[in-house]
């Protein structure tokens, strides 16, 4: 099964993915968390990230196709997190797919108003090592400021500060949201509340992909 998750920031769509990836032994293509990894020794993409910018297109694809080749990846079963982000990505997307007769099965859109998107990610917090993701509110370390599973610092993602949230809402709107008219004209859009807890998104998505919970 090929899944894309999509959404603004901080619509759950990491923790959504990662629930998805336990349950159907799926393989999480979280493509933030490559380009963090990246920016670590390229500084122009640093730059883009901290400011909240995208990645030009033809270098995300570099990019992604090296990281799945590299990670020996099964390319039937994917869940694409935070890619993608923009109609030529989206067509890379299904012609890339599409050469190795495999196609998209649905775009998993979690809707959530500006509103939540600046409260969640003001509370945000991202470790240093590993980037594991916590939430002031709602999911706090044990320690204050270090990561339960390897004892990293954590920190507040410079692209987590609230100008550049706005910027980062203004890209989805523009950029992003075309994207999902695509996909629900193609029949593969499925449109979530994600305002609800994490659990009963999780519910509905198993639900809607036709998957039992049990
Ligand atoms: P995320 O962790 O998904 O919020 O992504 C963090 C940042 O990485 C974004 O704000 C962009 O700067 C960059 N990024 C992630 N995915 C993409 C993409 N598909 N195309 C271009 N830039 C991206």
């Amino acid at each position: 099964m090929i899944i894309i998750i999509s959404g603004p920031p901080a619509s759950g769509k990491g923790t959504q993915a990662q629930l998805l990836t336990k349950k159907l032994r799926m393989f999480h293509m979280d493509v933030g968390r490559m380009l963090r990894k990246i920016a670590k020794k390229n500084p122009k993409v640093e730059n883009l990230l901290s400011k909240g910018k995208l990645v030009p297109n033809k270098q995300i694809a570099t990019y992604l196709e090296k990281y799945l080749k590299d990670s020996r990846v099964k390319l039937d079963n994917i869940i694409f997190d935070g890619f993608p982000r923009t109609i030529e990505q989206y067509k890379y997307l299904k012609r890339w797919l599409s050469r190795k007769g495999l196609k998209i099965n649905s775009l998993i859109y979690l809707d959530i108003k500006d509103e939540t998107a600046l409260r969640r990610l003001s509370a945000r917090r991202t470790c240093t090592l590993c980037g594991s993701v916590y939430n002031l509110i709602t999911n706090p370390p044990e320690k204050n400021e270090v990561c339960d599973e390897c004892g990293g610092k954590l920190v507040q993602r410079e692209d987590d500060k609230e100008d550049v949230i706005q910027k980062r809402l203004s890209l989805f709107k523009r950029e992003t949201k075309p994207v999902l008219e695509m996909a629900r004209e193609e029949g593969v859009l499925m449109r979530v509340d994600a305002e609800r807890p994490i659990k009963t998104i999780f519910e509905e998505i198993l639900t809607k992909l036709g998957v039992k919970d049990d």
